[in-house]
């Protein structure tokens, strides 16, 4: 059953929105960024960094920002009284099944970072109690009311996850805690979105979910399944998480599935809670659990109505491994209007967060179409790479250029990356039709118009007549 953490985050959450006012939520927020950077002194690598801090009134400015990779390097210096090595975290992220926790009590999520080097992270039981809470109740607010309330009670709610089947994805672990822990009151199935569309599409059939969650590109591609007759579900609400909706994908699905409530969720592998959309369509900042600080290229903050070049995360809640103006590549603008909602919390804009969607051919005509996440999760299984990007160069002919780990064997990470994908292409029944070619760099190139190495590049596009519906198509 739920903990105890859990169902007191769960009602705070609900409630102090109704109960504090804008200031009231700033108070809490100062309050709780103190206690977290008193409590961070005990790692190594936090205390350094906070050194310069006045401790009479403690705030972030004086406090420089930190990228995944300088956590990484310093693992064990960032976790707060326990001294855990990067390698040993590794391996149980390797892990194909069971539990993801480290030592039996602290959880590991994955990241392929914001240039494809992987980054692993860690939650205690409270602070993922916390977070998990939080997502819940920001993202069910509105279902929360009584009569939404007997529809579980009628019957189990079947909740459809389609995120990554790999463990160490937080996505995941949510779906899988949460499909333990509510099994009284809902049916939580995991889908693994690795899988082609279609296979997703005719289990979902099968299922017949009331509730939908799923990154957004690959909402959108449902919805272009529905349309096309071919998935026949109902859910009368859906979230997306990890990605921002097009504006085409938005309208797509709401098009597709009429009269469901779609909502979307903020959130980063180091830190699931950062904001939530509500019912007026706006993404509340949740400033009672992070710090969001939308700055400029040198790192100083941006006014409201200014678009940020890149984001500061400090979490309130994870007091284990803290993060603190971590660097997220997420560009947002602050909005000082309140929302018509009535919610105290700070409403932003968050800009492009997504990779291209890969549609291969099977045959003449017979497209088969993927999300980015199926191929991340190809790369996640190789070792020695710190780097990486997939590039579709021709329909069915995709280049994987990768960057050795220092001390890795160039030549045999390249094998193993053929090894990888050999066994996924025949999976997927396209071996003998999809070429893979290997290439070792020094560097992966960065976009001209972004600071952020995309991971999934695609010179082809959607086929002809897909993806290319009226406002623009898949991006
Ligand atoms: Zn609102």
């Amino acid at each position: 059953m739920a903990s105890l953490h859990f169902v007191s985050s769960l009602i705070a959450a609900l409630r102090r929105e109704e109960r504090l006012d804008r200031l009231g939520v700033e108070r809490l927020q100062q309050r709780r960024l103190a206690q977290l950077l008193r409590s961070a002194m005990s790692s190594p690598f936090q205390a350094e960094r906070l050194r310069q801090l006045d401790w009479s009134a403690p705030s972030l400015e004086r406090v420089p920002s930190v990228a995944t990779w300088e956590m990484m390097r310093s693992f064990p210096d960032t976790l707060c009284g326990e001294r855990i090595e990067l390698s040993e975290v590794q391996q149980v992220a390797a892990q194909k099944t069971g539990g993801m926790l480290v030592r039996g009590r602290y959880l590991v999520s994955q990241t392929s970072g914001t240039t494809g080097e992987p980054a692993f992270f860690l939650n205690d039981a409270r602070s993922w109690d916390v977070q998990r809470a939080v997502v819940f109740a920001r993202t069910f607010r509105d279902r929360l009311a009584w009569r939404h309330v007997r529809r579980f009670l009628r019957r189990r709610y079947r909740m459809a996850f389609v995120v990554s089947g790999l463990q160490s994805c937080i996505s995941t672990q949510t779906c899988l805690d949460g499909s333990r822990q509510a099994r009284l009151f809902s049916d939580i199935r995991l889908f693994a979105a690795e899988q082609s569309v279609s296979d997703i599409v005719r289990q979902l059939n099968d299922f017949q979910p009331d509730y939908v969650h799923g990154y957004a590109n690959l909402l959108e591609l449902l919805a272009y399944r529905a349309e096309d007759g071919e998935l026949r579900i109902h859910p009368e609400f859906m979230s997306s998480g990890s990605e921002a909706f097009s504006q085409t994908g938005r309208a797509a699905v709401l098009r597709a599935f009429p009269g469901t409530v779609l909502t979307s969720q903020y959130g980063a592998t180091e830190c699931t809670v950062l904001g939530n959309e509500c019912r007026a369509g706006n993404m509340h900042v949740n400033s009672d659990y992070v710090v969001l600080e939308a700055v400029d290229e040198s790192g100083c903050p941006v006014p409201a109505g200014v678009r940020s070049h890149h984001t500061l995360l400090t979490s309130l809640i994870n007091r284990f491994q803290p993060m603190i103006r971590f660097r997220l590549t997420d560009s947002i603008t602050y909005w000082p209007e309140a929302c018509s909602c009535g919610s105290p919390l700070p409403v932003i804009t968050l800009e492009g967060r997504s990779d291209n969607i890969i549609w291969l051919e099977r045959g003449p005509g017979d497209f088969v179409v993927y999300h980015p996440l199926a191929f991340q999760c190809q790369m996640y299984q190789v070792s020695g790479i710190r780097q990486w990007q997939v590039d579709q160069q021709e329909r069915n002919r995709l280049l994987i250029r990768y960057v050795p780990a220092p001390g890795a064997d160039a030549v045999q990470v390249g094998q193993q990356i053929q090894r990888q994908w050999s066994g996924y292409l025949s999976e997927e029944r396209l071996q003998d039709i999809v070429q893979i070619v290997t290439q070792a760099v020094s560097e992966i190139p960065r976009s001209s118009t972004s600071q952020k190495a995309r991971q999934i590049l695609t010179a082809v596009g959607p086929p002809a007549g897909r993806g290319g519906r009226p406002g623009g198509g898949v991006r």
